[in-house]
């Protein structure tokens, strides 16, 4: 009887310490692999209110993409005990080579689109992230906008998914930093929360990343010219909606590569 009760204690006590080794190893993978890419901000005061935001999160890669006024003392002010965040953030010309190497880029925006890219609540995303974050994936970006006029639809045609956090109708625009903190806890609590296995890779060939996809598109673009699938002049909104396609299929990097393959086979036949 006592060897039983022994054995019991000894499972549970294991299973414990699993329990909060498995955490541990989520959020330094979290921490690890993503990172908040902050597009044209105009006030540095957000940036760094931002950078403090992320860091009380264990959020600590930040990527700046041409900010109108950076590096500045305000921003250094606002992010307290989070300057490092600051000093180790990088700076990008646009956000497509910013998030080239992405495996899941998640754009944020408070406004609807004409063709809308597919819409998740803040937990939803999260629950994206850190599930690829288990799986060992390395490379995942969360987009902000400007803040006077957020993210282009051009610079939303690189991302995955759309995050809108539910604010109201009569004023959904939250400041930077905010929407920031918002995302940032987000993942943090189901970081925490996190239960699930520490795996690898589910998958067997590793998802595409945001510059082959983009490559993918361009090229997909150029045959559907060439056949003479799209009025060249009035292409509306079918390029967006390809576009949005491509994105939202999780494509891996064979995937992308087959496809590419047969585009130029398309292309090859045509010149003949
Ligand atoms: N009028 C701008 C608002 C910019 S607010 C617009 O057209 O989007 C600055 C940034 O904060 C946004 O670009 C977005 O990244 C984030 N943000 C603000 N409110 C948000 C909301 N309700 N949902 C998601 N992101 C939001």
């Amino acid at each position: 009887k006592n060897k039983v009760f022994l054995h019991r204690f000894l499972n549970r006590f294991s299973d414990l310490l699993n329990t909060n080794f498995r955490e541990e190893l989520v959020l330094k993978k979290i921490e690890e692999s993503v990172r908040f890419v902050l597009v044209g901000t105009t006030h540095p005061g957000n940036i760094g209110a931002s950078a403090r935001a992320m860091k009380n999160m264990g959020i600590r890669k930040m990527e700046l993409v041409s900010p109108k006024d950076f590096p500045n003392e305000k921003a250094f002010y606002r992010a307290k005990s989070a300057s490092d965040i600051l000093e180790e953030a990088t700076i990008y010309p646009d956000l497509g080579t910013s998030v080239s190497e992405a495996k899941l880029v998640i754009g944020t925006s408070a406004r609807n689109r004409k063709v809308p890219w597919p819409k998740v609540s803040p937990k939803e995303a999260a629950q994206e992230i850190v599930k690829l974050c288990s799986q060992g994936e390395e490379n995942i970006a969360v987009v902000f906008g400007r803040e006077d006029r957020g993210l282009t639809n051009k610079e939303l045609g690189f991302c995955n998914l759309h995050v809108h956090i539910p604010a109201t109708d009569e004023y959904a625009s939250l400041n930077l930093s905010q929407a920031v903190q918002i995302l940032a806890y987000e993942i943090r609590l189901c970081g925490l929360k996190f239960q699930g296995s520490y795996e690898r890779q589910e998958w067997d060939v590793p998802l595409a990343k945001n510059a082959e996809i983009e490559r993918l598109i361009s090229h997909f673009d150029e045959v559907m010219q060439e056949v003479g699938f799209y009025e060249v002049d009035n292409p509306r909104q079918l390029l967006t909606r390809t576009r949005r396609f491509f994105r939202r299929s999780k494509i891996d990097h064979l995937e992308a590569n087959i496809f590419r393959g047969i585009f130029a086979a398309i292309q090859k036949k045509l010149k003949k």
